[in-house]
């Protein structure tokens, strides 16, 4: 029973008129990249490394950095992972790290902004990450980007490293790829020039929600609202999949959202055709794949003009 249950995990997710979608994980370390695998993972779509780098009294160094990412692609197998660099700063504080007090943390130097600003540490994450690259099928992705700026500074670094890597001889490879998050509502209007500057894209709809609505994510008070099934951050996330599509560049999604059965009909509706999420989603997530029909969901999926309220879009999707 176990081996069949098994087996059916690690099937693609196929619908039934035989297109496939690509189902990989969102990890934070080794041991649960070994899980997702096991769970049905085809690789992993986002990797919260800030997870190496909290509770301790210093950053990890270069090599203990090659390592835990090293272990999460042998984990799968040589399924391709998706390294995030560090995403700190908003809810996520680490002591040793320079970040004044802010008076809105949210709205601060988070994510790729500190890591613009502390050049050192950033240099040697994505130095871990190139010597991973000469044997794995790795990709980096830059978090909270919200201005081009931001990816020609980031990937003008990633240059540089690599170019230090090929004088000291360290094996890297040229083609590895870079993308970003989309989780910042600026980063819907210049997906064109993103196209131009990287190789993928993937919808972070955990922030994207908290900013396209400006409601913390993390603030009970204004939960109510909260959703990403608010119809405006539909909306937003159908625009992102079809100006991706239009500038020719690969988007998937690893917001929370992508591992919720309930939109699972409605994502592949609005053109998503790879998804990323805790591994305990995963069978669910194929299993609905695997029982509809793509030519249905094109015009049952549609977001239906007249949910216009998020109560009525939570009740035709049975939230
Ligand atoms: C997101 O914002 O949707 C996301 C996946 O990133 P995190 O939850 O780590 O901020
Ligand atoms: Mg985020």
């Amino acid at each position: 029973k176990r081996q069949e249950s098994l087996a059916k995990a690690k099937a693609p997710a196929v619908t039934r008129d035989g297109k496939t979608f690509q189902i990989v994980a969102n990890v934070s370390g080794p041991k649960e990249a070994k899980i997702s695998f096991e769970n049905g993972a085809e690789g992993v779509g986002l990797y919260r490394t800030e997870f190496l780098f909290m509770n301790r009294e210093d950053a990890p160094s270069e090599e203990e950095q090659y390592q835990a990412y090293k272990t999460v692609c042998e984990n799968m197998k040589g399924y391709p992972v998706t390294i995030r660099t560090l995403d700190v700063g908003g809810d996520k504080p680490i002591p040793y790290l320079d970040i004044p007090a802010e008076n809105n943390p949210f709205l601060g130097l988070r994510g790729i902004r500190y890591c613009l600003q502390d050049t050192k540490l950033f240099k040697t994450q994505l130095r871990a990450i190139c010597r991973v690259s000469a044997e794995y099928d790795v990709r980096v992705m830059y978090p909270m980007v919200g201005v081009i700026e931001e990816v020609l500074s980031a990937n003008e670094l990633l240059r540089k490293v690599q170019t230090d890597l090929n004088k000291e001889g360290i094996a890297f490879s040229k083609k590895m790829k870079v993308g970003v998050m989309i989780e910042v509502p600026s980063t819907i209007f210049f997906i064109p020039q993103l196209a131009k500057e990287l190789d993928f894209l993937s919808i972070g709809t955990n922030d994207l929600t908290q900013y396209l609505l400006a409601l913390d994510r993390d603030n009970n008070s204004v939960a109510k609202y909260h959703s990403p099934f608010h119809p405006v951050v539909l909306e937003a996330i159908r625009e992102i999949i079809s100006r991706s599509k239009k500038a020719g560049i690969e988007v998937s999604m690893c917001g929370e959202l992508a591992g919720n059965a309930k939109a699972t009909n409605l994502l592949i509706g609005l053109g998503l055709e790879k998804f990323s999420m805790n591994s305990p989603a995963i069978p669910k997530v194929k299993e609905m794949i695997r029982a509809m029909n793509t030519s249905d969901n094109q015009t049952d999926f549609q977001i239906d003009s007249s949910i216009r309220t998020l109560e009525g879009l939570k009740k035709s999707l049975g939230e």
